[in-house]
């Protein structure tokens, strides 16, 4: 059987690039609003240390007046405004996702079967632009993005202000309340890098499915693809390879990196629909499974690399032969998001078995 042709390697590294880029682009955003958040402590601080200079300084300053108020109203201010302007450059990315997995798909549908038979006729249709419309995200009052977006400030505004009551209690300044605003200021921007990376590639697999459907002549059905390495989840590895119907939707988990490749007819299919018996010329079968799964990636690693992926516990109980690789896919039907994968706990992974 002859290899695929399709350049697998260069659509993953294209989509690795936008991630990269859109990671990049809300990190600058989260500096400017972190920064700010650091001179209003760093402001804090000083008004502290003049009060210990004049003797003005008692346990309970910081708590005294309108400081602590204002400083969480601030911080709120500031990962509003983050927000506020991450929104269009999620939006933008998850738009120009949409144009990468047209491009993508057109070379699977097409070229990417192999060469073609001599007089073979191929057509890719494109995605309606109505049906290209509804892909879109939308920032819109009530959509999903906009909701994920206006939680996080109030989020991080409710966890500062948890952080701050504890402070009150012990009595602590400026400068440890700064240590506590930290993580939760980090736990906000690694929120909002999931938020970016889960709706554009939802955009991408989407659009991808969409016009597979679209050309149903060629695209039979979906398959799941990973790229397999250390810090792909063991979910993902065992998906790898599977084949799914057109209809049916991608179900991951957030921050997956996977998408769904066609499995096309071959040029002999394609014939035999159009009514021509194929069966004398010799025509080149498309590769439809990768060559290797993820799940037999994962079997030909070092035990050092299937512990990290699996962690010691589920390791552990994988080679007492407790669990199977298999019974780690979690399946449910989330009010919110529908179908949804996640890696099932050791308890339920032991249940399953
Ligand atoms: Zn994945």
């Amino acid at each position: 059987m002859p290899k695929p042709v399709a350049p697998e390697a260069a659509f993953r590294a294209a989509l690795l690039a936008a991630d990269a880029a859109l990671a990049l682009a809300l990190l600058g955003l989260f500096r400017k609003a972190t920064d700010d958040i650091s001179g209003a402590l760093d402001d804090l601080q000083r008004q502290a240390e003049e009060a210990a200079r004049t003797g003005a300084w008692t346990a309970g300053w910081l708590y005294a007046g309108e400081r602590l108020p204002r400083l969480l109203a601030g911080v709120q201010a500031r990962l509003a405004a983050f927000a506020e302007a991450a929104g269009p450059v999620i939006a933008d990315a998850a738009h120009a996702r949409l144009r990468l997995a047209e491009t993508h798909a057109r070379f699977y549908l097409t070229e990417g079967r192999g060469p073609a038979p001599p007089n073979a006729l191929t057509t890719f249709n494109r995605l309606h632009p109505v049906a290209f419309q509804k892909l879109t995200v939308s920032l819109a009052p009530g959509t999903p993005l906009r909701g994920m977006l206006d939680a996080l400030p109030e989020d991080a505004g409710a966890r500062v202000r948890a952080a701050l009551l504890q402070n009150n209690a012990l009595g602590n300044g400026p400068a440890q309340v700064a240590r506590q605003i930290a993580p939760v200021l980090g736990g906000t921007l690694s929120r909002a890098l999931t938020i970016a990376r889960t709706t554009s590639m939802t955009a991408y697999r989407e659009a991808s499915l969409e016009i597979y459907r679209a050309n149903a002549d060629v695209a039979q059905a979906w398959c799941w693809t990973c790229d397999p390495g250390p810090n792909t989840c063991i979910l993902c590895l065992m998906m790898d390879g599977t084949v799914h119907p057109l209809d049916e939707e991608f179900a991951s988990h957030p921050r997956c990196r996977c998408s769904p490749r066609p499995v096309t007819a071959t040029w002999a299919e394609d014939r035999l629909l159009l009514g021509f018996d194929m069966s004398d010329f010799d025509v080149p079968d498309v590769v439809v499974k990768p060559a290797q799964t993820g799940g037999e990636w994962f079997l030909s690693q070092s035990e050092d690399v299937q512990k990290s992926i699996l962690g010691p516990a589920k390791f552990a109980a994988w080679k007492a032969g407790e669990i199977a690789l298999a019974s780690l896919v979690g399946e449910a039907d989330d009010p919110k998001w529908g179908r949804v994968r996640f890696e099932n706990n050791l308890a339920t992974a032991k249940g399953k078995k």
